[in-house]
Parts: structure tokens; C-alpha cells; sequence
């Protein structure tokens, strides 16, 4: 048991005891009145730590030297070291199960597992990770996301820190990044449609003809970098940025390439392109069902 917990298991036994302590044993009226104070600070304390606990995948503290820069150790066995190859540059191997990891850039490796036969239906078999996420696996046997996704049925946000997602967004006090990645921001247009054409008068000027019918269309804005905390949801974009409270968030439409947010007060809704829209989906409606 950890002081905290003890802490709380006991502040009320404190505070009553060193009370009665206090009023009824004159003598020890010192010793009471220490008590006291003591039982007053732990029950304090308590009480403004009493916030929920947004706690981190088991593992997700390792070191971030660690992390970036090599393997911690093998994903696939989770006992082997990866060493690299003798021959060749771009592959290290794992030295227990012969896992294949091949450099695909800067800090991405391909796993192939066509040499450990013990292992060939892991199912991370042929993905291209970041040695990262690779360390990610090796220390929880799933995904950024797939942790991610977990940490929200558990019940909590997850909270991920500043170095696992690049977001250019400054956090305000109480808020911490929950995802984020590159999306692209669209809103609806409207364009006009006129039945009959149209005839130039002049140059720039155009009488049309027949009834016109307006229709919206959804117009590409902007490029950026969409970011999740457990209060935002925020587009940072090269011309456009957006920043909306999560609580101010109407409702969620899940496309295939993307999903539209209407949004309190807003006339117009607005799209993010996203790679996997029912993920997004999922850490909204997470990240909206705490938020209070
Ligand atoms: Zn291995």
C-alpha cells in the first residue's frame, strides 16, 4: 500500500480520533493538537488530488532515448535483442526468435518474420512502424492506437505525451494531448447552379439565364495538423486554424475519408480528412462522455 492510499483509507479515523484526542485528553492536549493539524493537511491534501487519474498503458514510461533512437527489445518474441545484421546496413535481426527488421527511412522498419517459423502468425507480421511504435509493441503487445483505444474503454483518456504526437498546439493548464496527425479542413460551399447558361455582356459580366438553384459542396480549405486534448479539438493550418470545445461539439458524421463535426453557434459544419475515420470517431465520443 502506497502513503497516498493509506492516506485516504485513514483520513477520516485521523480527523475523528485526533479530535476526540483533542477535546477529551486535556493532558495530551499538545499532542492532540498535532493530530489534529496533521489529520486537517493529509485530509486537505486529499481532497484536491482527488481528480481522476488519467493513467498511462503500463510501459509508456520508458525512456525517451531509449525510445527514439533503437529497439528496447524484440516485438515478436519479446525476449531477443535486435542487433544489426553483419552484411547488411539497412536489416537488424532479433538474436532469440531471427525476426528480419529492414530500415524503410529514417526511423521506420519493416518486419519480416520469414525466418522464424515459431512466429508466423504474428500479427504485426509485414508492418512498416516507427522504432517507436516497435517499443510500444514490445513493451504492451499492441499499437499506439490499439492502446489508445483501450485506454477509453477502460474508462479513462488517454493522455499521450508531447513527444508522441508533434502537434504544434500549446496546451492550457489541465489539458493534455490525447491524438494527432495530419488532416486537411474542408467546409461546405455554396454554389450556384443556373438552369438556362449564361451570356457574357462585358467583359467580367455575365447576364444568367433560368432560375438559379444553390446547392453546398464541400470546398478543401486548408491543410494542417489536427490535434485531440481531453478539451479541444483543434485544426493548425498553414492560412485557417479552428479550435472548438469539445462541449460544443453537436454531433460527429463518420465518412470513409474523413468525419464533420457540427459544432453550437456555427452555421457551417467542418470536415477533417483523417486516415481512419472510426478511430477518430472513437477518441471524440471517448474524449466527449468525460468531458463535463
Ligand atoms: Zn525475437
Amino acid at each position: 500500500m502506497e502513503i497516498s492510499e493509506f492516506c485516504i483509507k485513514t483520513r477520516w479515523w485521523f480527523l475523528i480520533g485526533s479530535f476526540i484526542i483533542f477535546l477529551f485528553i486535556s493532558d495530551l492536549s499538545f499532542f492532540g493538537l498535532i493530530m489534529l493539524v496533521l489529520g486537517i493537511i493529509g485530509f486537505v491534501n486529499h481532497s484536491s488530488t482527488n481528480r481522476t487519474n488519467y493513467s498511462l498503458p503500463a510501459g509508456f514510461d520508458y525512456p525517451d532515448k531509449v525510445k527514439k533512437d533503437d529497439f528496447i527489445k524484440c516485438p515478436v518474441c519479446q525476449k531477443g535483442k535486435i542487433k544489426q545484421d553483419n552484411e547488411k546496413q539497412n536489416i537488424k535481426n532479433c538474436d532469440n526468435c531471427n525476426a528480419q527488421f529492414k530500415k524503410t527511412n529514417d526511423s521506420s522498419f519493416k518486419l519480416s518474420i520469414k525466418n522464424c517459423e515459431e512466429y508466423k502468425d504474428y500479427q504485426y507480421a509485414n508492418c512498416d512502424f516507427s522504432i517507436s511504435e516497435w517499443n510500444t509493441i514490445a513493451l504492451t503487445g499492441k499499437t499506439l492506437r490499439e492502446n489508445t483505444l483501450e485506454q477509453f474503454r477502460k474508462g479513462d483518456v488517454p493522455n499521450i505525451s508531447d513527444q508522441k504526437v508533434n502537434s504544434p498546439v500549446t496546451l492550457k493548464s489541465n489539458e493534455h494531448f490525447v491524438w494527432g496527425e495530419q488532416s486537411q479542413l474542408h467546409e461546405p460551399r455554396a454554389v450556384r447552379n443556373y438552369g438556362g447558361g449564361s451570356i457574357r455582356v462585358a467583359k467580367g459580366v455575365r447576364i444568367h439565364m433560368g432560375q438559379a438553384e444553390s446547392h453546398h459542396e464541400m470546398r478543401h480549405i486548408d491543410n494542417g495538423f489536427l490535434t485531440l486534448t481531453n478539451k479541444r479539438l483543434i485544426f493548425s493550418g498553414g492560412q485557417r486554424s479552428s479550435n472548438i470545445d469539445i462541449r460544443k461539439i453537436m454531433n460527429i458524421t463518420i465518412h470513409t475519408d474523413g468525419f464533420k463535426v457540427n459544432i453550437e453557434n456555427r452555421q457551417k459544419p467542418q470536415f477533417f480528412s483523417t486516415n481512419d475515420s472510426e478511430f477518430w470517431n472513437a477518441l471524440l465520443t471517448g474524449t466527449m462522455k468525460h468531458i463535463n
